[in-house]
């Protein structure tokens, strides 16, 4: 049983020195009770207390990473059941299935698929996994499979089969990639411990109900295997969904260990329509899947899905920023003119878009808000005249430009006077409101 705070606090130095980021040892114990604290934070815990406390110090969901460098995936660790308590750390898999009953043609083009990614705020979004699923029964053939998909691709890898025999074919293959090996049951346990003892790989498990389930962990966990995946083999949308939650909840708030791991859904099994697939998975990516794998990757459900994915697990107490500083657009001249914007990523890009449009090329200086719009960022008084001039003054534009014309905003147009004040020797121009009228403006402005 994990220990509660009180207890936590009796092994704690008492000193309250603060240095773990919170004023007393009491609140720390407290933190640490929740899941919400890590232990390595006290620098004074003894070695017998840090032994006595693993337990309690151990995070209710355990992470578990699938994969090795770029597309490798690390699910699980999470510790509140809603993202604005704290945040959600880490989004979901999404894995593509092939089979090896597939034509080569359709597992070519499904590895091509595999490939598809789209840029946004900055950010690259794509798939990470691929889920090779074993239906010919026929180990040659799987490992083929495994060794193919292997060498097309970075992805990491889910090794699925019920028979121990032939996930071992696919782990000779590939366990250097630590692929997830689905699936441990009641009826393959022991090989499939033996499989993922030996090859440090992480491993699901699957059981027709939940306290199957946690019986299972059990059996794991004695046998030494922590890095577990969990799927309550539901195949409803109601009853895997409500499955999530019960296994959130029971890790959460009842620190129930063997449901303390992360889950894999697999929308494919529960429609046959691409559409219903892709909203079925988009409920798992909102409530709690950890690796969702889907029937296929197609543009018109995938992007939404990722675009889901970074919205959800986006830190709601951060804001997407992008970077302070003058940004080059187009191939400015000490003629171009000088524009200002926020450094909230989405309004960065559209301005920043809008510029390219209007082909003519511009430096763009954009402030820190701490990522905020302009308008929020005007009315918090983060992007007003006494702090965008420091930052012009400072950031070295007016070594680059022969004039001193700065447009803003036409939302910050009442900062104007202001930022003349601020701003000996600039002539502030108040340019559109909104991003779209940029390139027309652009057209006709002279700095
Ligand atoms: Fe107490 Fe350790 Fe935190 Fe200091 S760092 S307040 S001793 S828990």
């Amino acid at each position: 049983m994990p220990l509660t705070g009180i207890e936590i606090f009796k092994l704690l130095p008492k000193t309250n020195c603060g240095e773990c980021g919170v004023p007393t040892c009491l609140a720390f114990a407290m933190n640490l009770a929740a899941g919400k604290a890590e232990l390595s934070k006290c620098p004074y815990v003894s070695e017998d207390a840090k032994a006595k406390l693993t337990e309690a110090a151990a995070p209710p969901i355990r992470p578990v990473t699938i994969g090795v460098g770029d597309r490798k995936v690390k699910v699980g660790g999470e510790t509140v059941m809603f993202r604005h308590e704290k945040r959600f750390d880490n989004p979901p898999g999404f894995a593509i299935l092939i089979k090896d009953t597939m034509t080569e043609s359709e597992i070519a083009s499904r590895l091509e698929r595999f490939k598809l990614q789209y840029e946004r705020v900055g950010l690259t979004l794509r798939p990470e996994m691929v889920a090779i699923k074993d239906e010919s029964g026929d180990a040659k053939k799987f490992e083929a499979l495994v060794n193919k998909v292997k060498q097309n691709s970075d992805c990491s890898i889910i090794l699925m089969s019920n028979n121990p025999e032939i996930l071992a074919a696919g782990l000779k293959v590939c366990a250097d990639r630590k692929p997830l090996i689905y699936a441990a049951t009641k009826d393959n346990l022991k090989a499939v411990v033996d499989l993922a003892k030996g090859s440090a790989c992480p491993v699901a498990v699957k059981a027709p109900n939940l306290d199957e389930l946690a019986e299972l962990t059990t059996e794991l966990t004695k046998a030494g295997i922590n890095d577990i995946v969990l799927d309550s083999e539901s195949r409803t949308l109601r009853k895997a969904f409500q499955d999530q939650i019960v296994i959130r909840s029971a890790a959460l708030n009842k620190k129930f260990r063997p449901l303390g791991f992360p889950t894999i859904v697999l929308p494919y099994e529960m429609t046959n329509d691409p559409m219903k697939e892709a909203v079925i998975a988009s409920v798992f990516v909102a409530k709690y899947g950890g690796i969702i794998v889907l029937s296929d990757f197609q543009g018109h459900n995938l992007f939404p899905l990722l675009v889901e994915r970074m919205n959800v697990y986006t830190d709601p107490q951060r804001p997407l920023a992008t970077k302070e500083g003058i940004y080059e657009i187009g191939s400015p001249t000490e003629n171009s003119p000088v524009l200002i914007t926020s450094n909230f990523s989405l309004t960065y890009f559209i301005v920043s878009g809008e510029v390219e449009n209007s082909k003519v090329p511009s430096y763009l200086l954009v402030k820190d808000t701490e990522g905020l719009s302009v308008m929020t960022s005007w009315a918090a008084g983060k992007f007003v005249a006494d702090t965008i001039a420091p930052f012009v003054k400072k950031c070295g534009i007016a070594d680059k430009v022969k004039h001193h014309n700065l447009v803003v905003p036409g939302y910050i147009a009442a900062e104007s006077g202001g930022l003349e004040e601020e701003l000996p020797g600039w002539k502030i121009v108040v340019g559109p409101r909104e991003g779209a009228k940029i390139p027309a403006f652009l057209k006709t402005y002279k700095p």
